[in-house]
C-alpha cells in the first residue's frame, strides 16, 4: 500500500506534475478540513471499483462472493462509463477488487479506460487466472500500476483451507511467476508492482517468516497484510480456527514479532504503526484513532451501488445505489453525507489501505 503510493509519488516526480502535487497537498488538508466541517471539500483520494462479486475460489472467511448476481451485474459499456465517471471525480488511484476481477473478460478494457485518463490503477487478485500465462501478459499490457496477489500461507495446506479447495496454492504461485515473467519481458515497460498480500490470521501468523522466504524467492516488490476480522455479520464463519481470540497469548508479542521480521527482511509494505497496533486490535477490535474514510475513498459495486467505505465493503452492506446519478453526485450527495454522520465514530475495521492513511492523517492536528 504505502510503497504503491510511494511508486506513483515518484512517477509524478519524475514527470515534473505540478498540478498533480498541488491537487495531493488539496487533499492532504482537504480530508481532515472535510470531516470536522461535515461535508466533502475535495474529490477522494483514491476510488474503489467492485467490477464483480463472482469468484473462482470459495475462501471459508469470506462472504463478499455471496452477493454474486450476474443478473445485476453491468456490462461493458456500463463499466466503462462508471470508469470515465472516477476519472472525472478527480480521484488520485483507482483500486479495482471484487469478488475475482479477472473473472470478468473485460476487465483489462476497465483498466484502460482509467490508464488513459491519467489515473493511477491497481488490482487485487486471487491469482488464480494468471496461471494462464497469455492473462498474465494481458494484466501486464493493459498498463496497470501494480497488482495485489493473495497469498495466505508458505504451504499447500494452509494456502488451500484459507481458500477453501486443494490446489489453490499452486495455481497462485504459478500466477506470480508468470506475472513476473511478463512485466520483466517488456522492454521499456512501466515498472508494475507486484505485491504478496497476506490475510493475517491466527493460522498462519506463527510462520510469517516463511511466507517472507517465499516472497522473496519468488521475487516479488513488496508483502502487504491485512488482519482477518469477522466479516459474517452473525453468520456462522465455516473455519473459527482461523479468527485470533482476543485473549490469545500470542497477541502481546506479535507485533513485535513482525516488527523484527520487518526490520530483517526489507519486504514488508506496512508501516512500524499499523504493525504497532495489530495486536491491540486483535484484542478490542478497534481500530485507533479516528477515521475519515468515507471523507478519502469512494466504492461503488458492479451493480450500481455506493458502499459506505472500504471497511463495509467486506461487510457486505450498501449505502444506496447510483439510480442514474454520477458517482460525482452521489459524492456530494445528502444520502453519502448520512452515510459519512452516521460513520463519524466508527473504528470498526483495520483494514491497511484505510488504516495507513489515517494513520498519516493522524500525524496532523
Ligand atoms: S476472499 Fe477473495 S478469493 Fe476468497 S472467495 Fe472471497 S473474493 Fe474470492
Ligand atoms: S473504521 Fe468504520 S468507517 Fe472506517 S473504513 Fe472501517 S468500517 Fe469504514
Amino acid at each position: 500500500m504505502r510503497r504503491k503510493h510511494l511508486d506513483v509519488l515518484k512517477k509524478r516526480l519524475l514527470a515534473l506534475d505540478l498540478p498533480w502535487f498541488a491537487d495531493q497537498a488539496r487533499k492532504l488538508l482537504g480530508v481532515p478540513a472535510s470531516y470536522y466541517l461535515r461535508r466533502p471539500l475535495c474529490p477522494p483520494v483514491f476510488g474503489g471499483m467492485v467490477v464483480t462479486y463472482r469468484c473462482n475460489e470459495t475462501c471459508p472467511m469470506c462472504n463478499v462472493r455471496k452477493k454474486a448476481d450476474p443478473s445485476r451485474e453491468m456490462d461493458t459499456p456500463a463499466m466503462l462509463d462508471l470508469a470515465g465517471q472516477m476519472a472525472d471525480l478527480g480521484v488520485s488511484g483507482v483500486s479495482i477488487t471484487g469478488g475475482e476481477p479477472l473473472v470478468r473478460a473485460d476487465v483489462f478494457e476497465i483498466v484502460e479506460r482509467l490508464k488513459n485518463r491519467g489515473v493511477p490503477v491497481s488490482m487485487s487478485t486471487n491469482g488464480v487466472r494468471l496461471a494462464d500465462p497469455v492473462t498474465a501478459r494481458a494484466l501486464v499490457e493493459c498498463g496497470i500500476d501494480s497488482v495485489a496477489v493473495s497469498l495466505d500461507g508458505d504451504t499447500p495446506e494452509e494456502h488451500d483451507r484459507s481458500r477453501g479447495r486443494k490446489g489453490a496454492f499452486e495455481k497462485t504461485l504459478q500466477g506470480v511467476r508468470n506475472l513476473l515473467e511478463a512485466r520483466n519481458a517488456r522492454p521499456g515497460a512501466r515498472p508494475l508492482l507486484v505485491t504478496l498480500a497476506v490475510v493475517l490470521s491466527r493460522a498462519n501468523a506463527a510462520r510469517f517468516e516463511n511466507i517472507l522466504t517465499l516472497a522473496k524467492s519468488l521475487g516479488v516488490d513488496n508483502v502487504s497484510l491485512n488482519p482477518l476480522h469477522d466479516t459474517f455479520q452473525g453468520e456462522p464463519t465455516e473455519d473459527p480456527g482461523l479468527y485470533f481470540a482476543p485473549d490469545d497469548a500470542d497477541l502481546d508479542a506479535l507485533p513485535d514479532r513482525l516488527l523484527e521480521l520487518r526490520a530483517r527482511h526489507g519486504l514488508m509494505d506496512s508501516s512500524r504503526a499499523y504493525i504497532s497496533h495489530l495486536g491491540r486490535f486483535f484484542r478490542t477490535g478497534t481500530m485507533p484513532g479516528r477515521c475519515y474514510a468515507p471523507y478519502f475513498s469512494l466504492y461503488v459495486d458492479c451493480h450500481g451501488d455506493i458502499l459506505p467505505c472500504g471497511g463495509h465493503f467486506y461487510e457486505n452492506r450498501i449505502a444506496f445505489n447510483l439510480q442514474g446519478r454520477t458517482l460525482a453526485q452521489a459524492w456530494r450527495s445528502p444520502e453519502m453525507q448520512a452515510v459519512r454522520d452516521r460513520l463519524r465514530n466508527c473504528r470498526a475495521c483495520y483494514y491497511s489501505c484505510m488504516a495507513e492513511l489515517n494513520l498519516t492523517y493522524a500525524r496532523f492536528p
